[in-house]
């Protein structure tokens, strides 16, 4: 009997939440059984599978929920954590303090940097992530290629933004000269990453996306020339907007436009494409902004950390447009755990709405399904039959969580920061809090060295 015919009952949870409509009526608190790479029965309370079982996981004391999703990310960024030169600045002081160690990456700094990052993730209970590289020199020609072996080494379902920078200091821009590439060999590149590797079909592990990496780095005409290489593929824009009134200055000053006017102006107010942080916009641009269905993927820690301002996640979602979660780069935030992002936008949110209008649910949507919303994909995001086995589950075993009464909640309010199994594709990643292949010491003492160089 190969694989795809055994099923997996994950069985005795103390609780499971679906991330759907299902999730309110108790209806797979008999736990969730997978066969192959699906999840093909949710169970209901005090009641046996219908099929035959072939392996159990002992899920007591658990809390079974979907694997997060993280929407934005910049995995090299774990090499320059709590970067000395870079500590206490707001973005465009921060950005400038970081550009001239990023642009002494090599190739082998991407690799152990994004096993690194995925790890770190996957750890958290996040199954799927999307990365941000927009740092290519001559000594990362192929930074793309190297994330998706570490993606397919870690066993996460990715989604990899071919990033950009086009306009240097010289014409203008914020980032050094040997960092910005021309725009030919960006989307030369680009074309080649999607034909390599981006997959359409349902349950597909590596996506590709283009994502020019924000208004003062890149020029005007590559920001539409993106645009028309990725329809013409079918893949999703991915950039950064609206993060600081700093970047509203520019805009105005550089393109006399507000940067949501400027998104427009290039083509890019549509549901192809998903921002990164989305903080500075106005009543009307959030309307606009959800007629299009535009997604916006709220990253609440980096946000504090560079005190750039609050993301109006509820009003956006209002508005139409799908908002996911993201942990943001490793030298904003500073770690990459979605658990404890979901906690994050769960207390910032609540300052701009009121503890009854944004509960812990709503912050769980946005790590789970709202992430699949922006990424657009229908097969993950939820526990429901036919969907993808992307399952993360929580010990309430831990003093943090000692005398919780409703688990869900103690998810948030407690403070969950590591998952107990994570299964991802059908496969199991995570158990008892370790990884199932893989050697994190070793890992860890090859992204220190390879920081250590790079900070030399
Ligand atoms: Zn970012």
């Amino acid at each position: 009997m190969d694989k795809a015919e055994k099923s997996t009952w994950i069985k005795n949870p103390l609780k499971v939440w679906t991330g759907n409509q299902l999730g309110s009526t108790h209806s797979a608190d008999g736990g969730i059984v997978v066969s192959g790479d699906r999840i093909v029965e949710l169970v209901p309370q005090g009641a046996t599978p219908t099929r035959n079982i072939h392996n159990t996981l002992d899920a007591s004391g658990c809390v079974v929920m979907p694997g997060l999703i993280n929407c934005h990310h910049h995995f090299y960024q774990t090499l320059t954590r709590a970067f000395p030169s870079a500590l206490n600045k707001e973005l465009f002081d921060w950005l400038v303090s970081l550009y001239p160690v990023w642009a002494n990456l090599t190739e082998e700094a991407i690799s152990i940097s994004s096993e690194l990052a995925l790890t770190e993730m996957l750890l958290s209970g996040c199954t799927t992530a999307a990365d941000h590289h927009y740092v290519f020199s001559d000594k990362t020609q192929n930074a793309i290629d190297r994330q998706v072996e570490a993606a397919e080494k870690v066993g996460m379902r990715v989604l990899l933004t071919r990033g950009s920078m086009s306009l240097g200091k010289d014409e203008g821009g914020l980032p050094p000269n040997e960092v910005v590439q021309t725009a030919d060999k960006i989307l030369q590149d680009s074309e080649r990453l999607i034909n390599a590797y981006h997959q359409q079909h349902a349950g597909a592990m590596v996506q590709i996306a283009l994502a020019p990496c924000s208004p003062f780095s890149v020029t005007t005409d590559l920001m539409r020339d993106s645009a028309s290489l990725a329809r013409k593929h079918g893949v999703q824009l991915h950039t950064h907007l609206a993060e600081t009134e700093d970047e509203n200055a520019f805009c105005l000053d550089m393109f006399g436009l507000r940067p949501l006017d400027y998104l427009e102006s290039v083509g890019w107010l549509s549901d192809d494409v998903w921002l990164a942080h989305g903080i500075h916009f106005n009543d009307q641009e959030i309307a606009r902004l959800g007629k299009a269905k535009t997604a916006i993927s709220h990253c609440p820690s980096s946000n504090m950390v560079l005190a750039s301002g609050l993301c109006p996640a509820k009003d956006l979602q209002r508005a139409g447009s799908p908002v996911g979660l993201g942990v943001d780069g490793s030298a904003s935030n500073d770690c990459s755990n979605l658990m404890q992002e979901v906690r994050q936008a769960f207390m910032l949110q609540r300052l701009k709405y009121g503890s009854s209008e944004f509960t812990h649910t709503d912050a769980l949507h946005l790590g789970t399904k709202g992430g699949a919303e922006l990424m657009r994909r229908t097969d993950i995001g939820e526990l429901a039959v036919g969907k993808q086995a992307d399952i993360a589950m929580f010990s309430l075993d831990e003093a943090r969580f000692a005398g919780a009464g409703d688990p869900l909640a103690a998810l948030v309010l407690c403070g969950a920061h590591r998952a107990e199994h994570v299964m991802v594709n059908g496969e199991w990643r995570v158990s008892h809090g370790e990884l199932v292949s893989g050697d994190l010491t070793s890992l860890i003492e090859k992204q220190r060295a390879v920081a250590v160089a790079l900070a030399s």
